[in-house]
């Protein structure tokens, strides 16, 4: 059952768990999604509808950063971890390279991701990458035309938030796949282009903080994420 954090349901599942949610998920008639909700989601989703409805209506809801844990435990509704989507992303890709499901990359800037889907074959063998397509399109009818002919079981969709959620929403069952996953900017992760915080980092939840030093332009993104805290703890003292 999914805990209501400012608005939003998100999954309290481990990620081995999330996993094994998403594989069955593939084994369900019909088309899902996944989102990966951060402080960011939850501000937007604030002022936001039709994001929070989107958000809503996900078949699976990952706490994806750290602040949503503190933010959910000011709440008084604690959950156990996080589950970053690139960590989902990586588990789903290793059960995938062990089946005949097949996969499609969407998103990031031209060139991008190429250069995943290159890295990922070599690191996840047996994994069958079906197409690829950059971010930075006019009209969805061609893109989701392209997903279709691939015959993909499997899309990451990384358009950046709440574009990507929304476009989920709105041409997942067109696209024929039986799942789809906000990632928003794991293909420039799995490309190369960006670096992850290294483990420590992550495991100290500080993996925002490496970020905002390799990425000082996100500084303006960032400095309002605390506000999602504040909103926790007005939420939890007016009693919602
Ligand atoms: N992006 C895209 N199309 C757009 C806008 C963004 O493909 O119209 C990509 C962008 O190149 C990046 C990702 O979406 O690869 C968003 O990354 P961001 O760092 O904003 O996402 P986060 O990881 O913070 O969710």
């Amino acid at each position: 059952m999914k805990k209501d954090i400012l608005g939003v349901g998100i999954d309290d599942l481990p990620l081995e768990e999330a996993v094994a949610a998403g594989c069955a998920l593939l084994e369900q008639p019909g088309c899902h999604y996944v989102v990966t909700p951060n402080p960011e989601f939850l501000l937007t989703a604030k002022k936001n509808d039709a994001f929070r409805e989107v958000l809503n209506a996900a078949d699976l809801s990952l706490p994806d950063g750290i602040g949503v844990i503190y933010a959910a435990k000011l709440l008084g509704r604690p959950l156990k971890r996080r589950a970053p989507g690139v960590d989902f992303a990586q588990g789903l890709m290793e059960r995938l390279s062990q089946s005949e499901k097949k996969l499609f990359l969407l998103g990031a800037k031209p060139g991008v991701a190429e250069q995943a889907a290159e890295n990922l074959c070599g690191r996840y063998p047996g994994l069958n990458i079906c197409g690829v397509s950059d971010g930075y399109f006019k009209d969805d009818a061609p893109v989701v035309e392209k997903i279709r002919v691939s015959k993909a079981d499997v899309v990451f969709v990384c358009l950046g938030a709440p574009k990507q959620e929304l476009w989920m929403a709105k041409n997942g069952p067109e696209t024929g796949a039986a799942l789809l996953v906000g990632l928003g900017g794991c293909l420039d992760v799995f490309a190369g282009t960006v670096q992850r915080a290294p483990e420590g980092w992550q495991k100290a939840g500080m993996e925002w903080l490496y970020r905002l030093i390799k990425e000082p332009s996100r500084f303006g993104r960032m400095a309002k994420l605390p506000l999602v805290l504040v909103d926790a703890i007005a939420a939890r003292f007016s009693g919602k």
